[in-house]
């Protein structure tokens, strides 16, 4: 399956497995495994997207929403629970205002799911970790 990787963003060929113990990119060599949500622009949201074979779940978000800024740990570890299996991404709405108008986002924090480059699930609100993992879950 494509995996991004999330260290310089190119697209690796991973071999799909119940766990993995070790996984690195064949252009940077950091982890694969590492869950750290990456931050996505205009330039290569569409790549990351489309090159992903497993579930990518987005954080429409902005510096100056409180709201936001408390789910953010949240995204985080909810995120370490998946790693290879979902891709945990943030926009930043007020840079990535193109982004924003785009997919008609209206409030933030939302959060969108993305399975083959297509939107399958939307949801408006902060989300506490286990809300979450629970909703993740549902689309691994
Ligand atoms: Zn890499």
């Amino acid at each position: 399956m494509r995996i991004v990787c999330p260290s310089c963003l190119s697209v690796n060929n991973v071999p799909q497995r119940e766990s993995y113990k070790k996984a690195n990119c064949g252009k940077c060599k950091n982890s694969l495994l590492n869950t750290k949500p990456i931050e996505l622009t205009n330039s290569t949201f569409d790549e990351v997207i489309v090159n992903s074979d497993i579930p990518v779940i987005v954080d429409f978000w902005a510096p100056w929403c409180g709201p936001c800024k408390m789910m953010g740990p949240n995204f985080e570890k909810s995120a370490a629970k998946f790693p290879l299996k979902v891709l945990f991404v943030k926009v930043n709405t007020e840079n990535e205002q193109n982004l924003g108008a785009r997919f008609g986002i209206r409030s933030i924090p939302t959060l969108m799911i993305f399975k083959a480059g297509k939107e399958v699930h939307r949801v408006s609100g902060a989300l506490d970790e286990s809300s979450l993992s629970k909703l993740v879950s549902q689309f691994v």
